[in-house]
């Protein structure tokens, strides 16, 4: 184990525990992927209770903010980049979070939304919207986030300080991920995590 990066953010600290001290903020997001990863996640289960006994669960499936904070400790992002909206969420994540983990093969590899990346962003657009619908062919411009040009792995756009291997990460694995990460420590999770 290494000691956990920062990115020298620092900022008001509201939340306190019992000790006077500030409680570490944690966060999810989910970009690209199919949930998978968060669902693995809420399979920490009983768990999630020690994790909220250490830390702010202050953004994500559990909580009802609209918007991203400031200020967050760890965030785990779930998914790739693959559209304009996914593009402002990852910059404002990196921007306020002191750590960014990529989470599940999504997130490391852009693993199943890069599997368009070779046929060409019209080309999908054209076999879901005009040739597979059967009522009202048209491909969505309005009131839905632009596709970019590919879907890439978070850390082709911003730094990335923990990568969680696995589609979807399990449970114990993402459970010792925060633990480490609360404890002051990067864990070494290529020795305990694989693809797929
Ligand atoms: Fe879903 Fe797997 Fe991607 Fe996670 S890594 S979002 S489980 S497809």
């Amino acid at each position: 184990m290494t000691e956990a990066p920062t990115n020298g953010q620092s900022g008001p600290h509201d939340q306190t525990g019992a000790n006077g001290q500030r409680r570490p903020r944690l966060a999810t997001i989910w970009l690209d992927g199919c949930s998978g990863c968060h669902m693995s996640f809420l399979d920490i289960d009983e768990r999630l209770l020690e994790l909220i006994g250490r830390a702010d669960l202050v953004y994500g499936c559990l909580v009802d903010a609209k918007e991203f904070p400031q200020d967050v400790d760890i965030t785990l992002v779930e998914g790739a980049v693959s559209s304009a909206d996914d593009l402002r969420k990852i910059l404002e994540v990196r921007q306020r979070s002191r750590i960014v983990v990529a989470l599940g093969d999504c997130a490391v590899t852009s693993n199943v939304p890069g599997m368009r990346n070779p046929i060409g962003t019209q080309a999908v657009l054209e076999r879901a919207y005009l040739e597979n619908a059967t009522l009202h062919q048209q491909i969505p411009a309005e009131d839905v986030p632009a596709l970019l040009a590919e879907s890439l792995p978070v850390h082709a756009w911003v730094p990335v300080d923990v990568f969680v291997t696995g589609c979807p990460p399990s449970a114990d694995r993402i459970f010792e991920v925060i633990v480490g990460l609360l404890d002051g420590h990067v864990p070494d999770v290529a020795q305990v995590s694989r693809f797929g």
